[in-house]
């Protein structure tokens, strides 16, 4: 074994893949560092409900769980570094190491690596939206879906996403409305067929949304959430007609995209073309990227069902996983 590399492992990212995988490194006595990037804890930290997440009856706040297991990583004596990683390179000298370039310079050395950088959704960009997530804005169907039951809802987008989530919601919710700028979706025939076919859907073909607004239109900076201020309706331009109207909802769904973090490994981890990390070329289960010593779980390799128990199951696997591949080493 070669003395100078100081980590067994390098967790880039501090979602539930990343902390999870900490977790099981921490209790097999495997010397870890976690790196947790620009958004310690992750993408759950600013829903703030999890109604889904196995162990809480009556839901969880999403920054609540993310700083528990935190606090449980650190518990198990695994350091976890602010900061980002800018590059990843691969030694190869009689034993094979990686250097983590973070965005400090500093450069940390380690047998291994787990990337679990996540993704992030596309929003719309318009004002009020950040804000409003949570209270009527979302970007994930499957996890705030059940809040709208019998209510009135829109999903912005045309690809698959788009159409799953709208054929999804409609199982629940009162209406739904696609809207979507252009004059055809890019979803799959099937996909397509199924909101076509709903009478709960109705499309809004050509549209865009231009405003999103709040229940209380006080203007910013008095726009205060603590005063139960929600999603109360939104404003939507006809790109062919030049109209605009506005849409009374209660939810808006933004299925536009996402995009995984995995830029700083172009050149070096085989990348699907929207950007996710391809895994598990031998054993389709497997977190093993095409660089042996390097593997990836979460959101940063998922395409579809991004959630965070998937994100959690995934980190757990690239931890057992990288442990076999160390003890063989
Ligand atoms: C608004 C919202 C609500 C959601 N609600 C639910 C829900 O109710 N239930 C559910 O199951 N799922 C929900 N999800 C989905 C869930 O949050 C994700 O599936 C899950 O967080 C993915 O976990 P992850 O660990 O793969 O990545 P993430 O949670 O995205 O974490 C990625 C981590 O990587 C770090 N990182 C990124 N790039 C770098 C870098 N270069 N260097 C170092 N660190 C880096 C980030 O700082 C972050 O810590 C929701 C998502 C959103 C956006």
């Amino acid at each position: 074994m070669n003395e100078n590399i100081k980590y067994d492992s390098v967790i880039i990212g501090s979602g539930p893949a990343g902390l999870t995988a900490a977790i099981y490194n921490a209790r097999a006595d495997i010397k870890t560092m976690v790196i947790a990037g620009n958004h310690p804890g992750g993408q759950l930290t600013i829903t703030p409900m999890v109604d889904n997440y196995p162990g809480f009856p009556n839901g969880v706040g999403g920054f609540k769980l993310m700083m528990d297991m935190q606090t449980q990583v650190k518990n198990f004596g695994v350091e976890i570094r602010q900061g980002v990683v800018k590059n990843v390179r691969c030694q190869m000298s009689n034993v094979r190491s990686f250097e983590v370039e973070m965005e400090s310079g500093e450069i940390l050395e380690t047998k291994s690596i787990i990337v679990a950088t996540g993704a992030a959704v596309k929003w719309l960009g318009l004002p009020k939206e950040k804000e409003l997530i949570g209270h009527g804005v979302s970007g994930c169907a499957t996890c705030d879906g059940m809040f709208f039951r019998d209510k009135t809802v829109a999903v912005v987008g045309g690809g698959d996403t788009a159409c799953e989530d709208a054929s999804f919601l409609s199982k629940f919710t009162k209406k739904v409305y696609m809207i979507h700028r252009r004059e055809e979706f890019r979803a799959s025939v099937a996909e397509q067929k199924k909101v076509f076919e709903n009478s709960k859907i109705e499309i809004l073909w050509s549209s865009e949304v231009k405003e999103i607004n709040p229940s209380k239109s006080t203007p910013d900076p008095s726009f205060d959430l603590k005063e139960g201020n929600k999603l109360n309706s939104i404003k939507i331009f006809n790109n062919k007609t030049n109209e605009e109207k506005i849409l009374e909802i209660d939810g808006l769904f933004v299925a536009v995209g996402y995009s995984p973090a995995t830029k700083f490994l172009e050149g070096l981890v085989e990348l699907r073309e929207t950007g996710q990390i391809i895994t598990g070329k031998n054993e389709i289960l497997s977190t093993m990227t095409n660089i042996e010593g390097i593997f990836a779980a979460g959101d940063c390799v998922n395409e579809h069902h991004r959630q965070a128990i998937i994100a959690a199951g995934q980190g757990c696997l690239a931890a057992l996983e990288m442990q076999s591949w160390l003890n063989r080493l």
